[in-house]
């Protein structure tokens, strides 16, 4: 390892992946250093009994030619070596409650999307049009998210002010058609007094323009962003925590590593939780407010995920995601569980193969799980890198939370369990150790339209030299961190400059 680079990146997420390509793309030396043992962070996959599992990527939307993620991609140049499956068009999320058999789809395309929805709604042809019609408006609103020129956010305060519940309130009286169109709310952890509407349109409209599966795991794209990044000079070293950075006279001058290598830099972009990065600079170099701000800023809720191995043809593969719910009138206040409700919601999701038959060998289901029900083993850790065993008490917790999360998977897939070979389980502790995020928070800090300036937080910081980037600067999902490393990058780079070049593909611009 070389001791100097002109930019050094603490974190391997999907942001800071971006970020390291474009910058050595740019002719900087690039360094990005990782704690575990996998980079990409939540696009880690994990085997167990030969099956391959996501961690925190399970489809990805605006990858159709010409849409969003798709542009993006092009420019990172790593669409050839990348295997999607897309979802169903008719029904790539289907939303489901107890008590109804009706299975209601989100399509993909906003006139099929309709299609779809009218076909279960006669009645509500009107609202659903005018609910498209929103979403493709908000969107518009966000320079980035067109590969345009911009601030990385909008400046329209209604959809910052408007919460994504009222919106969905006011297009229908239908108690149904509003659960349905709010149904995949666990994507960006709704809640019905907080969530501003741009939250739900961005995730939402992404999916609709298209879904994908990533054939073989999430990891497939880390893989191709590390080469793409060695192609350019860059490097990227597993095992090595940042456990201290250095400031001097108002600059970061080095990072210290859990393994005593000290590493100087020029730039330094963190990808890992703000409030973490502060603490490491040390609180007395930044501003008491600014500090005060960011280490009160509320994580969104973390995640209790069951992943199953299915025994050898036993249970066919699902092109499309479940959100089910048990009480379609609770669909905002699922996370508002008690220990006799839970689970209250479920994503259900099945990973796919490069030469995926009919049978499936893997589902995972997520659903919340608030840290605290772990918190009394908050001072134990425990990844690949660095193995510890949390005990007895932990397993017996975790055994009998799966069982609970099968018996409700049972009402909706009767068969379910005579197909399970075995059960693995992430709780809100094993994202807090894998990710490093706060709580084990799912997509790190929440939006509130009460307060909609607050989680706002600048790729800039008072220190020069210092960058974020990752999902607590920006949207999360794959696309939103994809959009923070441009945001990072165009502080950096400039941002006419550099979404030119995205815009035009500046690969192709230069072999021509
Ligand atoms: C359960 C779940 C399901 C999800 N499903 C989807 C989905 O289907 N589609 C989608 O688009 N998005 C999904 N998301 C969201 C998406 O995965 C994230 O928003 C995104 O990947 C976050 O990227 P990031 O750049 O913020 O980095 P992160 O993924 O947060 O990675 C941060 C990295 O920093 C490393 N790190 C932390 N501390 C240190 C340190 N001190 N030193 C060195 N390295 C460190 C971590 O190990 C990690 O590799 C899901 C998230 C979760 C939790």
């Amino acid at each position: 390892m070389k001791t100097h680079y002109d930019v050094v990146i603490i974190g391997s997420g999907m942001g800071g992946l971006v970020a390291a390509n474009i910058l050595a793309r740019e002719g900087r030396s690039v360094c990005i250093l990782e704690k575990n043992n996998q980079f990409g962070g939540n696009l880690q996959t994990f085997v167990r009994e030969r099956t391959i599992f996501d961690t925190g990527v399970h489809y990805i939307g605006g990858l159709s030619k010409g849409q969003n993620l798709y542009r993006y991609f092009e420019y990172l140049d790593i669409l050839e070596g990348l295997e999607f499956k897309q979802l169903n068009k008719n029904g790539f999320d289907i939303i489901t409650f107890d008590n109804d058999e009706m299975e209601y789809p989100h399509a993909q395309g906003y006139d099929n999307f309709t299609k779809q929805l009218v076909e279960k709604f006669p009645e509500e042809e009107a609202a659903i049009k005018s609910y498209c019609a929103k979403l493709q408006e908000i969107c518009q609103k966000f320079p980035l998210y067109n590969l345009e020129e911009g601030k990385p956010y909008g400046n329209d305060a209604e959809i910052f002010q408007q919460s994504a519940k009222n919106y969905i309130d006011s297009v229908t009286t239908n108690e149904k058609l509003r659960a349905v169109l709010a149904g995949s709310n666990l994507l960006y952890a709704g809640d019905p007094d907080k969530t501003p509407v741009y939250v739900h349109a961005l995730s939402c409209n992404s999916y609709i323009e298209s879904a994908y599966r990533c054939a073989d795991g999430g990891s497939q794209i880390t893989k191709l962003l590390i080469r793409r990044l060695k192609e350019n000079g860059g490097d990227a070293f597993k095992h090595q925590e940042v456990v201290g950075i250095e400031c001097v006279d108002k600059q970061i001058v080095s990072v210290k590593t859990k393994n005593g290598d000290v590493i100087s830099g020029d730039l330094f972009i963190s990808n890992i939780e703000p409030k973490h990065t502060l603490k490491m600079v040390g609180e007395e170099h930044f501003r008491k407010s600014y500090n005060t701000r960011i280490q009160h800023l509320e994580s969104t809720i973390s995640a209790f995920s069951i992943h199953i191995v299915l025994k050898p043809k036993t249970f066919k593969y699902l092109n499309k995601n479940y959100y089910h719910f048990k009480d379609h009138r609770k669909i905002w206040n699922a996370h508002e569980y008690s220990e006799e409700s839970w689970p209250e919601t479920y994503m259900l999701s099945m990973g796919v193969r490069k030469n995926q038959g009919d049978w499936g060998d893997q589902l995972t289901a997520i659903t919340d799980m608030r840290y605290e029900e772990v918190a009394q083993l908050q001072n134990t850790f425990n990844t690949v890198a660095n193995k510890n065993e949390r005990g007895q008490t932990y397993k017996q917790f975790k055994a009998h939370k799966a069982e609970l999360f099968v018996q409700e998977l049972e009402k909706k897939f009767p068969n379910i369990r005579a197909c399970i070979q075995n059960i693995h389980t992430s709780t809100p502790l094993s994202y807090r150790d894998y990710i490093g995020c706060n709580k084990g928070s799912m997509y790190g800090y929440v939006k509130d339209v009460n307060d909609p300036l607050k989680a706002f937080i600048s790729a800039r910081t008072k220190i020069p030299n210092l960058y974020f980037t990752g999902q607590s600067l920006n949207m999360h999902g794959i696309l939103g961190v994809t959009i923070s490393g441009v945001v990072t990058c165009s502080e950096i780079l400039g941002g006419e400059y550099l979404i030119n070049k995205i815009a035009k593909g500046d690969i192709k611009a230069e072999t021509i």
